[in-house]
């Protein structure tokens, strides 16, 4: 397995711009996924480990776009009505067989290989059978309603590129040049624990005092999302040894290891400390809201992040963070998530020189518009709002102010979690 450096996260501790870390992470981690070859079917949602040529022009041949008569288009009166012979017939997958004679037609279906020597179809609805011959109207220019070879890809174009997730259409082009197998990055491992004494599993009783694990529910179905094998470590006390011990476990056979909680500023400091009694971790102290800080480190080469508490903040913290850097360590180029122009329609005030991500639901308004509405609620706990929202209004480090009306980055959470 592929190991980080030790420094890799190393930071200096100053307040820093979400483009900034990027820049770091996409210049820190290298992929750790080694490639392997999966068949067609087995490869959507996982990174292409290879860049594709076509080996053929597709379609491999002129064919028809339509149901009609292929003819010349020499053989075409200008002004007038061509009476011509049909003395052929062409389905698709049954090429004619022989070239075209000059002065007839030959009957086409859609995807019918084109006779050779003829250039045009007429469209069924536009001609008149007559027993053995067609009559065809006049003013049809040469080529029409035919596919050229090679229209839609040449032989040895580039059609897919190394980094690049497969999705649906993605299989069906790499199908349509003749690929059953592609080179893809194995799967990432990932392990997901939660720490706290206060941290209770869902199937149990909760203690007094104590609450339900939210986080490693939805950071585990986040990871599932992103195509990890995911391993649940469950939850931890907080309690140095126990953790440093999951930590040695999980390291030799995960990629990566993920928790929440446990590493705000002036926290029991139980997980920096059983991290770095094999590793290393940095807290980065980023500009954004919610969700500073975020611990970044690796034990033994293994990246490790430590999420915020907060059950909102893990969540946003993962999809603007953790999630570019596990896409990056599985050797995926894109990293960022698609934002979408919207409406704000709701007056907000924040602090200049932070990045503010404000949960928000779209809809279509009168005007056809599409209006971004503010969740009620801005705590970072209330997970209820991340299931009201369809994404969140990503506000930039410039901006003071936004008054309704305005337009605004958007980004969906389907972007980021399908
Ligand atoms: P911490 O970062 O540990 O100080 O936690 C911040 C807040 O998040 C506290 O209110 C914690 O109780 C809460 N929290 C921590 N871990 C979880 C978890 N796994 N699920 C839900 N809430 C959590
Ligand atoms: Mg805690």
């Amino acid at each position: 397995m592929a190991q980080l450096k030790d420094d890799c996260f190393a930071f200096g501790g100053e307040l820093m711009a979400l483009e900034r870390a990027m820049e770091i992470l996409k210049n820190r981690i290298d992929i750790v996924a080694e490639p392997e070859l999966v068949s067609l079917r087995d490869a959507l949602g996982r990174i292409l480990a290879e860049d594709i040529a076509s080996p053929r022009d597709v379609p491999p041949h002129d064919n028809s776009a339509v149901d009609g008569y292929a003819v010349c288009h020499n053989d075409l009166l200008p002004d007038e009505e061509t009476r011509l012979p049909v003395s052929g017939r062409v389905a698709a997958g049954h090429p004619l067989g022989r070239p075209a004679k000059s002065g007839e037609a030959v009957r086409i279906f859609t995807g019918a290989p084109m006779p050779d020597g003829m250039e045009t179809v007429f469209m069924e609805e536009d001609c008149t059978a007559d027993g053995n011959t067609v009559i065809l109207p006049p003013g049809l220019k040469s080529g029409a309603n035919r596919r050229k070879r090679g229209e839609d890809i040449e032989k040895d174009d580039i059609i897919l590129r190394r980094g690049q997730l497969l999705r649906p259409q993605e299989l069906g082009l790499a199908a349509s040049v003749g690929r059953d197998r592609l080179r893809v990055y194995r799967r990432l491992r990932a392990a997901v624990f939660s720490t706290g004494d206060e941290v209770c599993d869902p199937s149990g009783d909760s203690i007094e005092g104590g609450i339900y694990d939210a986080n490693r529910f939805a950071i585990m179905g986040l990871l599932d999302s992103l195509g990890c094998i995911v391993t649940d470590l469950g939850i931890l006390p907080d309690d140095q040894n126990q953790i440093a011990t999951a930590l040695q476990g999980a390291v030799p056979v995960h990629d990566i290891i993920l928790t929440s909680g446990g590493v705000s500023a002036g926290e029991e400091d139980h997980v920096k400390a059983a991290v770095e009694q094999n590793g290393t971790l940095d807290f980065w102290r980023l500009a954004i809201k919610p969700g500073r800080p975020i611990a970044l480190g690796q034990v033994k080469g293994t990246a490790f992040v430590g999420l915020p508490g907060n059950p909102v903040a893990a969540m946003v913290t993962f999809m603007v963070i953790a999630r570019a850097m596990i896409l990056l360590l599985g050797g995926a180029t894109n990293v960022s998530a698609p934002r979408f122009p919207v409406v704000a329609d709701f007056d907000y005030k924040k602090k200049s020189g932070r990045r503010e991500w404000v949960r928000a639901s779209i809809a279509r308004n009168l005007a056809g518009q599409v209006v971004a509405s503010k969740f009620r609620s801005s705590g970072a706990g209330v997970l209820t709002s991340m299931v009201a929202a369809d994404g969140l209004v990503e506000l930039p480090e410039d901006i003071e102010v936004v008054r309704a009306g305005e337009i605004v980055d958007f980004l969906s959470f389907n972007e980021v979690s399908r």
